[in-house]
């Protein structure tokens, strides 16, 4: 019996999630021209082979690059040899991965724990569930994964027909803070629709729709196989590398700067526009709230950041007529969220003021289905855990966020 009990454990770790002890994330952060230029070029050689966190972007704006034992000593050469200096951000990955989930915590609330992280499957339940319990939502099954997974909203609304709110989580699979917060903030929703007239106003103002795990093929591999997987599950064809990014693959000026046709790249943008089938159903699920949608927000970390279109080019002067009600909504949204644990968000455009990444979400927003106010936000935090946030972040993520959606769930969005 002992011995079975050896090989079912041996069999079991086998199979185990990749372990990233020995890994360390190294920031760089670029003190003038000359330097992001020389981090640009080292980027563009390591794209591939390197998982940079933080891609580069401005000067004085930090460039995160994650490395394994294997890599560690070139990496390092390489930068020294490059006169770029870098610090030690983060000293074992895997120590934060073990650090994010409280293992000895006690769920003390009934039902629902909405601070601790959830599996897909959890997820799927908690959408059936949170509709059934709660009178104002909606269970809404908009389409399949490429793994067959069904990809979920919810819909909080007082009855009638209003324009409509819309916010996705988890594009991303890595990113576990959003998911985490959209379910947080779809329950402040409902739950203090009768005791907090801010809430009510929103409800009874929009109908809202939150996806709060968009990639759900990717976010069940992050916590079978890869914590730091990004990218869906679709097998690419002639290549080894699977995925496609999907925060690439939308159809605004897809195929731009900012996306790879490399299959092995974190940024693939994939075979076609819409080509993964998770942008592709939703996309289409979209199409009746067309002329009717009055706010689109996709939820990332990390970096806290609050950007809006363009993000497919690094010209600020690309013809863009909304930036500067974007601009404003956007800075009194953060204003509020900082209010509650000073929690500091840049707002910018996206393209210019960070990088262009071109076939993304809030560029879909905005150029694609004519949302006048669309939004990309980089939650919680500014690197020190960077995907990892621990569990006891969440809540205060809900809190905080939920403050920036009351402003903007609560204005004209005209
Ligand atoms: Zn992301």
């Amino acid at each position: 019996m002992k011995l079975l009990c050896a090989l079912l454990v041996f069999v079991a770790s086998a199979s185990a999630v990749k372990n990233y002890a020995g890994y360390q994330v190294l920031r760089v952060v670029p003190q003038d021209m000359e330097q992001l230029q020389r981090v640009h070029d080292l980027y563009n050689l390591l794209e591939d082979t390197v998982d940079f966190w933080k891609e580069p972007t401005k000067v004085n704006r930090p460039v995160d690059i994650m490395i394994g034992p294997n890599l560690a000593e070139d990496v390092k050469i390489e930068l020294s040899r490059r006169g770029l200096d870098f610090s030690i951000f983060v000293e074992d990955v895997q120590t934060n991965i073990d650090n994010e989930r409280c293992t000895d915590c006690v769920n003390t609330k009934a039902g629902f724990d909405y601070t601790v992280y959830h599996t897909s499957d959890e997820i799927s339940q908690w959408v059936t569930d949170f509709a059934n319990e709660q009178p104002l939502v909606t269970e809404i099954t908009i389409g399949e994964s490429y793994e067959k997974r069904l990809i979920k909203a919810v819909k909080i609304s007082s009855g009638g027909s209003k324009r409509v709110i819309y916010i996705q989580g988890g594009i991303h699979a890595r990113e576990w803070i959003s998911p985490a917060t959209m379910m947080y903030m779809a329950n402040q929703l409902a739950t203090t629709y009768d005791t907090d007239p801010e809430v009510k106003l929103m409800v009874d103002m929009y109908d809202w729709y939150i996806v709060p795990s968009l990639n759900v093929d990717g976010y069940a591999y992050t916590w079978s196989n890869d914590r730091m997987w990004r990218k869906n599950r679709q097998p690419n064809d002639g290549s080894f590398c699977v995925g496609t990014d999907l925060n690439r693959n939308y159809p605004y000026e897809w195929g731009g700067t900012g996306a790879s046709p490399n299959k092995c790249s974190d940024t693939y943008f994939g075979a076609t526009p819409l080509s993964g089938p998770e942008v592709f159903v939703v996309h289409n699920w979209l199409q009746q709230f067309s002329g009717n949608m009055a706010l689109f927000i996709d939820f990332h970390n990390y970096g806290q950041l609050w950007l809006y279109p363009w993000g497919y080019t690094g010209n600020r002067n690309t013809p863009q007529p909304d930036k500067t009600d974007q601009d404003t909504l956007a800075k009194a949204a953060t204003a509020a969220l900082e209010a509650q644990f000073r929690t500091s968000y840049f707002v910018g455009m996206s393209g210019p003021d960070m990088y262009p990444a071109s076939g993304a979400s809030e560029d879909y927003g905005y150029g694609t289905l004519g949302v006048k106010y669309s939004y990309v936000v980089e939650l919680r935090d500014e690197g020190r855990y960077g995907f990892n946030i621990p569990e006891s972040m969440i809540e205060n993520s809900g809190i905080e966020t939920f403050e920036a959606l009351k402003v903007l769930g609560t204005d004209p969005l005209n």
